[in-house]
């Protein structure tokens, strides 16, 4: 095996079918997780009899480790940790440790922070530089409904205490708003991160999968989001930090920190979409709404395939990704049933 990051890298650089290069890996290190967000796992699906992946088909910590070099040596220079729940996973800092060692990777991780009173020190320490951490609401009944168990607001508000002195600073926070379930809380939320330093993040509600009953009528569109935000603080329009990044950055007025929205319904950004995804078992994808997955990777990890012979599947994948669902969705009805579609814990968010 060729583990050498480095040595393809000028090589084999491509442009996909729409000229979009691939440049940040998203990996699902677990289709598992211990809260119930009815917007992505809801209970009645993700009940006692939902098949989650055997550990056997889930992708090892070396194997983990192994894709990220494959995919350094293709040029990704960001690799984010997702799930499911990534903090579920008990070799996690191996997982990060690995990443770390490859070098030239910004190594994120998205959670729901219920863990990270005891694992944020260990990330750090293992390299994680960036941490995101799930939030819907800032009081107890908002946030009870929004994760649907019975883990306490308190406990994720503790581990995003954790994680701000173990030097995540300013960590990330992602909020879905629903309609109907938890826009009550979105001047709360603005409030919290504006005392903590925390970088709020709201996401409109998507079309992921096929379990969550979604529909248009619940997704608050970032638009009256900033209206909203707007009437109680004043913001100015921030410029992205790089080229293709998702949220759209503004800044409070008086100085006080900075908040973010993503549009992928309302405002798609497919034309700047850069990302490929690895789910729990090892399957690519190339869209999060991709239908089917496009190569099993666990399959080339496993059966002897050389780094050069697995780097060039990805590259001619890439090659020809022409995905844009969000766009389409946005042009009218989609080619798309909803049988089809993957869900959100398991190619991560
Ligand atoms: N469990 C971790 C967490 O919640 O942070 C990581 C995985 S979760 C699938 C990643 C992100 O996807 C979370 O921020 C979550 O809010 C978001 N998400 C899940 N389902 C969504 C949906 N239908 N629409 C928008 N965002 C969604
Ligand atoms: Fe779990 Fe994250 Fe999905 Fe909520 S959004 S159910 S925390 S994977
Ligand atoms: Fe990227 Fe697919 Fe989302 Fe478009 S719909 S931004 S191509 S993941």
């Amino acid at each position: 095996m060729n583990t050498n990051a480095g040595e393809f890298l000028d090589s084999l650089e491509s442009l996909d079918a729409l000229g979009r290069p691939l440049k940040d890996l998203r990996i699902s290190v677990t289709d598992k997780c211990n809260f119930r967000c009815p917007y992505c796992m809801p209970k009645e699906i993700f009940g006692a009899n939902y098949e989650y992946l055997s550990k056997q088909s889930t992708l090892t910590s070396e194997e983990v480790v192994r894709s990220a070099t494959i995919f350094r040596s293709l040029g990704i220079s960001k690799i984010r940790i997702t799930g499911g729940e990534p903090t579920l996973r008990m070799d996690l800092l191996e997982i990060i440790q690995g990443i770390n060692s490859i070098g030239g990777i910004d190594i994120a991780m998205t959670t729901n922070g219920s863990l990270l009173t005891t694992l944020a020190q260990d990330l750090r320490r293992a390299g994680l530089g960036r941490l995101t951490v799930s939030l819907d609401a800032v009081d107890d009944t908002t946030f009870s409904k929004m994760s649907d168990v019975s883990i306490s607001l308190d406990r994720v508000l503790d581990g995003l205490e954790s994680a701000r002195k173990a030097g995540f600073q300013p960590v990330k926070i992602n909020t879905v708003i629903r309609r109907g379930w938890n826009e009550n809380t979105i001047l709360d939320l603005v409030d919290y991160c504006r005392k903590s330093g925390d970088i709020v993040r709201f996401i409109e509600f998507m079309d992921v999968g096929s379990t969550n009953n979604w529909e248009m009528s619940e997704m608050i569109a970032s638009s009256q989001l900033l209206e909203t935000i707007q009437g109680m603080y004043p913001l100015e329009a921030v410029s992205p930090n790089y080229m293709g990044e998702v949220a759209s950055r503004y800044k409070f007025s008086d100085g006080k920190g900075e908040l973010g929205f993503i549009s992928s319904v309302s405002q798609p950004f497919c034309s700047s979409c850069t990302r490929a995804r690895i789910s729990a078992d090892g399957k690519i994808y190339t869209c999060l709404f991709a239908v089917g997955s496009s190569l099993d990777l666990a399959h080339e990890l496993r059966n002897g395939s050389t780094h050069r012979e697995i780097s060039e599947k990805i590259l001619a994948l890439w090659e020809k990704r022409d995905d844009r669902y969000s766009e389409l969705r946005s042009s009218g009805p989609t080619k798309f049933t909803n049988d089809e579609k993957i869900e959100m814990s398991y190619i991560g968010g």
